[in-house]
């Protein structure tokens, strides 16, 4: 049944070796991101025969669901209320606030167990971590006392909200801190945490600095495309999942809506421009499924807009026919919200 994503396990394990086999080269450990493929099995296979050193995932959901060797990296900041399940099902968690993480300490001493955190520095980015400007060397002591945390690393997470990318000049900020913490107190961090995809400019180009020695890759593995300037990775695939949709109706009819505009099916006020009479088509898929503004464009097909299971593109004449497969590539937004939806098959190469 269409919609469907068609989904080739090889191609992506020739995309994780790849970078993986490059983080490597260069001193780097890897955390392979799998968040965005929602817990499919065969993908996750793919991470478990690889060489990756870690699999993080920031729902917990998915990594308490995982059956795997890797070591287990809960990536979104835990929130105090499921301490007990992070330390019960993952080895180490991102973490910025500090009576989560001595809650942590509590249900880990309670299960009598360790659990290893990675501290975040937020660099400007403005998502999770202690601001670089206040950072506290007192807090880490407090760190440092906890009975059942074993604090790894310090850690940052770029061109998520704030755009911000990776340069020198920005990872400066993360040196300082951690020349701090290991002379003040006369230790070796083990994991400096740089970043995710859009680091990969920076490795590719040599100039990611060396005190860096983990990265986090998602949607580079996934896409084949890193996201600090959006390019495609050379040798890399980028249809490791493809789209395919179906054409339910093909009629010419006029750009412009006819009567009194009010509102569309989701309550905005919306323009149409009048271009007279074209060929439209509806595709069998809509915003319960996908925005399409994270499809790839196709030539000759012009996207009009959609309502919750409908998608309706501008053709041009005799290019489709009733009940013909569009096939689409896809960002990262298209691939989340795929493969999170019940009502999009799932098909193997
Ligand atoms: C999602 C996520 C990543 C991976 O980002 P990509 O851009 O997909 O490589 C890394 N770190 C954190 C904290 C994340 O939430």
């Amino acid at each position: 049944m269409y919609p469907k994503v068609i989904i080739d396990p090889k191609k992506y394990a020739y995309n994780v070796d790849f970078l993986t086999n490059l983080c490597h080269k260069n001193n780097l450990s890897v955390m392979a991101v799998s968040k965005v493929f929602c817990k499919d099995p065969r993908l996750l296979d793919v991470l478990e025969q690889s060489n990756i050193d870690y699999i993080a995932d920031s729902k917990l959901e998915n990594i308490m669901n995982m059956k795997t060797k890797k070591t287990k990296v809960y990536l979104r900041i835990p929130a105090m209320s499921e301490a007990s399940l992070v330390v019960r099902y993952t080895d180490i968690s991102l973490n910025s606030e500090l009576d989560v993480i001595y809650k942590l300490n509590e249900v880990a001493a309670k299960m009598k167990k360790r659990h290893q955190i990675i501290l975040m520095v937020d660099l400007g980015d403005l998502r999770e971590g202690i601001y670089y400007d206040q950072f506290d060397l007192s807090d880490v002591e407090k760190i440092y006392q906890l009975s059942h945390i074993d604090l790894i690393g310090i850690g940052t997470n770029l061109t998520c909200y704030g755009s911000v990318i990776p340069t020198i000049e920005t990872y400066r900020k993360l040196k300082e801190i951690k020349d701090q913490i290991e002379s003040h107190f006369k230790i070796k961090l083990e994991i400096i945490s740089g970043g995710n995809s859009s680091s990969i400019p920076m490795l590719l180009a040599f100039e990611l600095p060396k005190f860096i020695n983990n990265l986090r890759i998602g949607e580079a593995m996934i896409l084949g495309r890193e996201t600090a300037y959006q390019k495609r990775i050379d040798h890399l695939y980028e249809d490791v999942i493809v789209l395919k949709t179906e054409i339910l109706e093909i009629k010419d009819k006029p750009s412009y809506p006819e009567g009194v505009l009010g509102f569309d099916a989701f309550g905005n006020k919306r323009d149409y421009v009048d271009k007279g009479m074209i060929k439209r088509a509806i595709l069998g898929i809509g915003r319960q499924d996908i925005d399409f503004n994270d499809l790839l464009p196709i030539k000759g097909i012009n996207f009009m807009g959609s309502s919750s299971d409908h998608l309706i593109i501008e053709i041009e004449d005799g290019q489709y026919k009733i009940g013909d497969i569009l096939t689409f590539k896809l960002k990262y937004g298209a691939i989340l919200s795929l493969m999170t939806s019940p009502y999009v098959e799932k098909e193997y190469v």
